[in-house]
């Protein structure tokens, strides 16, 4: 009868990493560490593989799988993530404030998505300031000039400006005209955004 098999290493930290284990079914795994502890490659009897590698933080900065998933990660000098790649081109980053982690950008193939930041106050929250142009069937006239109305018929929504909501910083062309474009937003975040270089 077969029973369970562990082998460890044994490294200058007394700090024993298994390295081989075997259950009594036949299971077989083998574990390699780098000198931090971290687990840098696992191997199975199933034939799955990993491999993974650690800044001097122990921060994961790179995995990759036997299935070819690859994953690549950056921290800010707090340690805290701020950019993530994988090998299906999805990349995200981030940015943190008062120990909350803000996602300021997304792009992954045939899609492409930006947080504003605003140059003045930092704040990321965007608005749009509309005219609405409401168009209300009159049902019937009243002797006192009261009038009964449907419900809003038409809506014409007229975007006069973008602002940042906190300290009104508003968003203009090169030329100093007002953005009004949806499209032209996308362009003025994207350019004027601080987002790292991947
Ligand atoms: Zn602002």
């Amino acid at each position: 009868m077969s029973k369970e098999i562990k082998k460890y290493d044994n490294n200058k930290n007394n700090n024993k990493n298994l390295i081989y284990y075997k259950d009594s079914s036949g299971y077989e795994s083998w574990k390699e560490y780098d000198k931090n502890n971290n687990c840098i490659h696992y191997k199975d009897s199933f034939g799955y593989e990993q491999w993974c590698r650690y800044d001097e933080n122990k921060n994961l900065i790179y995995h990759k799988n036997s299935d070819g998933d690859e994953e690549r990660y950056k921290y800010n000098e707090n340690k805290n993530l701020i950019h993530y790649k994988d090998s299906n081109d999805y990349e995200v980053w981030y940015k943190w404030e008062d120990g909350e982690r803000i996602r300021i950008a997304e792009k992954r193939p045939g899609y492409s998505e930006v947080i504003f930041q605003c140059p003045e106050c930092g704040s990321n929250k965007l608005g749009s300031i509309e005219n609405v142009l409401t168009t209300r069937v009159i049902t019937s006239i009243r002797e006192d000039g009261d009038h009964n109305y449907n419900s809003p018929e038409t809506d014409n929504i007229e975007v006069i400006a973008y602002k940042c909501t906190n300290c009104g910083y508003q968003l203009k062309e090169d030329n100093g005209s007002a953005i009004v474009d949806c499209l032209k937003v996308y362009k003025w975040v994207e350019k004027n955004s601080s987002i790292p270089e991947s």
